[in-house]
């Protein structure tokens, strides 16, 4: 058994000034409180918690489950702070705060059509939840239909055979908070997912090749078979995104520079999502059990691969295409598991020989008689190596 947790967004439908306010001062108050028990631990370390809870209450307008959130989230600082006091400088909180509740204390319930969310608010009496409507798309209401019927919607476009492997589906917690002026609530979710049974010995892997010049290269070296994701239509994209962001740094316009930034990793995310998406999809269409990659946490590779000025998005786009896949895989009893990096891309797949100049440009050829794509050659190469342990 495996467990995801996902997170999922979404915007509350065109909030009345009158609730918006009523958020702000929510999350103001929150805030304070924030402020007000990691000030009262300070000055009093071993007071007990319900009497930080007694405290908080004397003047707080929040509902009680919320103050106690506040107060949860504050110690947590609290003892983070304490444990790092030499690097860490004290917790403060500002004042747009994220307003958290625990799993108990949000719902969701249809009404008319719509969809709508309960939370405790300071609206009225403070018991009771308010509901509000919130905006759902095709893949956010595939996963609230799960949550809150405990079965998936077969019809919807999201749904997929494989999700079969899911078993449970878990509530988690959740949060307001407001972003560019607009109020979202998202929430966790929990799913328990079923592994698939490794019965026979010659179990397939698929080795991913991350690079540059070609974005991903997922190839069985058992089987021979492979996909070639190709870098081409984002090759342009790169170059294009790498002329403008020097002339912006020529100029130092910073403030352009980071909306470049956005727009590119907005670009490479939509592409990351469509490649670990296939990489996925080949590995079960051949088979395969296992996803491998390459452990690049170390240093050496990263030499290789980000040579240019442009390191950082490189190394971020790396980095997201690697959950990516990880996310998916597991959702789909998937193993994805982690090797060595150490010369991939010299080693031939063929006799294990290790030599530089067998490489030369997209191509790998070996004495033994082995020709193949280069990124091919290093995508089985993976696929064959052992896993390192954890
Ligand atoms: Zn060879």
């Amino acid at each position: 058994m495996k467990e995801v947790t996902m997170t999922i967004k979404l915007p509350l439908f065109e909030p009345t000034k009158l609730k918006q306010e009523m958020y702000q001062t929510m999350r103001n108050e929150f805030s304070r409180l924030l402020n007000r028990a990691v000030d009262i631990k300070r000055t009093n370390p071993k007071i007990a918690v319900t009497d930080i809870d007694k405290l908080l209450k004397q003047d707080s307008i929040l509902p009680t489950t919320t103050q106690q959130e506040a107060r949860k989230l504050a110690l947590s600082r609290y003892d983070d702070w304490k444990k790092n006091q030499k690097t860490k400088s004290f917790p403060r909180f500002k004042e747009k705060q994220t307003i958290l509740f625990n799993n108990q204390n949000w719902h969701f319930r249809y009404d008319n059509g719509y969809l709508k969310l309960g939370i405790p608010t300071i609206e009225g009496r403070l018991t009771l939840e308010k509901y509000v409507p919130v905006r759902t798309n095709e893949y956010t209401s595939f996963w609230v239909h799960f949550l809150l019927n405990g079965e998936m919607d077969k019809t919807n476009k999201y749904y997929d055979s494989s999700f079969e492997q899911i078993i449970d589906i878990k509530k988690g917690n959740g949060q307001l908070y407001e972003k560019k002026k607009r109020w979202y609530f998202a929430f966790s979710i929990t799913l328990t997912v079923k592994e698939k049974e490794n019965t026979d010995e010659t179990e397939k892997s698929v080795g991913v090749d991350r690079g540059l010049r070609m974005i991903a290269v997922a190839g069985c070296g058992q089987t021979g078979e492979y996909k070639i994701f190709n870098g081409r239509y984002l090759g342009h994209i790169r170059r294009k995104y790498h002329r403008l962001r020097k002339q912006l740094q020529k100029a130092k316009n910073m403030k352009a520079l980071k909306r470049l930034e956005n727009k590119e990793q907005r670009v490479i995310d939509y592409w990351n999502h469509v490649i670990s998406k296939k990489i996925i999809r080949f590995a079960e269409q051949i088979g395969a059990k296992t996803i491998k990659l390459e452990d690049l946490s170390g240093i050496r590779k990263m030499k290789k691969h980000w040579k240019q000025s442009n390191r950082n998005i490189h190394s971020w786009a790396f980095y997201d295409l690697e959950i990516k896949i990880q996310y998916k895989a597991k959702l789909k009893g998937l193993k994805v598991e982690y090797v060595d990096p150490y010369k991939t891309s010299q080693e031939c797949f063929q006799c294990g020989k290790v030599k530089k100049t067998n490489r030369r440009g997209p191509l790998y050829t070996c004495s033994c008689g082995y020709k193949k794509q280069a990124d091919v050659n290093a995508s089985f190469v993976i696929s064959t190596r052992p896993s390192i342990a954890g």
